[in-house]
């Protein structure tokens, strides 16, 4: 069986405990590998390459990153098929989406910050005669990056690039339940030559790994996307030591349709903003509203178009929907369709496992869901489900729509459906997200700030925000009369 290994100054170790976790495919439920189960004494030994890299790395040229960024992106991209195979066999998604989205955004991640960093400054304020303040921007030294399940090597990469390319060292904590390509990183990190100890990845659970790591003084950044339960206990341990955190957390985004809308690219859309990925996208639409006027023919079009989704091995360039990625995380999401019939929804279509080929049938499928009747304010329409669980609801006036989008704790993106410009800039301004799309979903351009309001997130990702975050500005003052 394919052993993980945990990746210290540039070397594969084992953990020192010498014990493993089970590592599952969602695809079939089989175990396919075996993980480290790390702990402290891993961190700790992590942490010392980190510290040891720190220095030098720090003082490399700007340009010389680059060159080794830009040299992982290039690797990524040749490896394109075996790291997509394995982000599929890990994570249960398919791997039309693995090869289309996860792997090529991992690359340009790298990509975007190696070439980002060349237009990096401080700033300059000349003040009385002779007088001139600069800014200079260092690196934090050692930082901890830490990413879910989800996008595992898109959102992994999406932390470290900027992180080395500013300076800064790090010793990075993918999530146990899809370690794969974080462990094919490693490789590819000496394959580009990045030096010794600059990138250290440990494997592990957030209790036994994760908690010791944010909790440590060496650690002077967190970048951690995941739930907010997760960000809330990482707040907590990094404040005594008054570390600088970026939290991405979670979502329960609203999806708002009007009637004035383009009807199909409405449909067609807000099927990929319901059930991408199995739904287990941070920005997926889960509440999705409709005017009343259209609010049957809408339903019956996301029916229609929903019933189309091709579900089953995710191995399979036909499929659209895969598997969930646990059993702990089925069951959980499944347990969201009996509390929505307890809470008098109706479900409109799915609400149970797809009919699949038996060698498929231990694995973690669902069919996409829709639920209608439920109270905007019920659990289900309030706690976030990270499934193929989608609710609708007819709504009246811009006034109940908005009440509606913003009445959950999360805030983190959300779905404008109009032609109406002027209504389209008066809502997108109301509602309470960190990320409007209008008109479109999931359009990213890497340069804009990318994080939730309220408990969805504390802090931006992407471009400059990304550059800042990982590095504290200071002033100098020069008197030179
Ligand atoms: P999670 O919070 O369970 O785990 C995320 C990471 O944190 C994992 O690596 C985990 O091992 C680690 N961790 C767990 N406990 C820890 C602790 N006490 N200290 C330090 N680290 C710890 O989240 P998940 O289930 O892997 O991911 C799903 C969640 O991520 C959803 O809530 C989703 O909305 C959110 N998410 C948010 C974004 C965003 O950009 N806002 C993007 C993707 C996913």
């Amino acid at each position: 069986m394919k052993k993980i290994l945990n990746f210290i100054n540039g070397e594969f170790v084992e953990p020192t405990s010498k014990e493993y976790l089970e590592n599952v495919s969602p695809i079939n439920g089989d175990i396919y590998s075996l993980i480290p189960d790390s702990d402290e004494r891993d961190v700790q030994k992590a942490l010392r390459a980190a510290d040891k890299a720190s220095l030098g790395w720090a003082e490399t040229q700007a340009s010389d990153r680059s060159q080794i960024l830009l040299k992982m992106a290039s690797i990524i991209d040749s490896k394109k098929d075996e790291l997509a195979k394995a982000e599929t066999i890990d994570n249960g998604k398919p791997i039309k989406l693995s090869k289309k989205v996860d792997i090529p955004r991992s690359s340009s991640n790298l990509k975007f910050f190696a070439e980002m960093i060349s237009q990096f400054k401080g700033d300059h304020f000349p003040s009385e005669e002779h007088v001139f303040n600069y800014t200079v921007r260092k690196p934090l030294g050692v930082v901890a990056c830490i990413s879910p399940w989800n996008l595992p090597l898109y959102l992994l990469t999406w932390k470290i690039a900027p992180a080395l390319i500013t300076g800064n060292t790090v010793v990075a904590k993918p999530s146990e339940i899809t370690p794969m390509t974080a462990f094919l990183l490693g490789e590819i990190a000496n394959e580009a030559g990045l030096p010794k100890g600059v990138l250290n990845i440990i494997h592990g659970t957030g209790e036994k790994v994760g908690s010791p790591l944010v909790s440590d003084p060496l650690v002077k950044g967190v970048s951690f996307t995941g739930s907010t339960l997760t960000g809330r206990s990482i707040a907590e341990k990094a404040a005594p030591s008054f570390k600088k955190v970026s939290l991405e957390m979670g979502g329960k985004n609203p999806n708002i349709v009007f009637e004035d809308c383009d009807f199909e690219k409405a449909v067609n859309t807000t099927v990929r903003s319901s059930f991408e990925n199995q739904g287990q996208i941070c920005l997926c639409g889960s509440r999705i509203f409709v005017q009343r006027s259209i609010y049957q023919k809408f339903k019956e079009a996301l029916k229609e178009k929903a019933s189309k989704m091709v579900i089953g091995d995710p191995l399979s360039e036909k499929t659209d929907l895969g598997a969930l990625v646990s059993k702990g995380h089925f069951d959980k999401v499944s347990s969201y369709i009996d509390l929505a019939k307890e809470e008098k929804g109706t479900v409109l279509f799915g609400g149970e496992k797809p009919n699949l080929d038996t060698s498929l049938k231990d694995g973690y499928y669902l069919k996409p869901t829709l639920i209608e009747g439920l109270d905007p304010f019920s659990r289900t329409n309030q706690e976030e489900i990270f499934g193929p669980i989608a609710s609708i609801t007819p709504f009246d006036s811009e006034e109940e729509v908005l009440k509606w989008a913003n009445s959950t704790t999360y805030g983190l993106a959300g779905t404008i459906w109009t032609q109406d410009l002027k209504r389209a800039h008066r809502l997108a301004n109301k509602v309470n997200s960190g990320i409007l799309w209008v008109n479109c979903w999931m359009k990213r351009d890497l340069r804009t700030p990318f994080g939730g309001l309220k408990q969805s997130g504390v802090g931006k990702e992407g471009g400059l925000y990304a550059l800042n975050f990982f590095t504290e500005e200071k002033n100098i003052c020069v008197d030179f009369s």
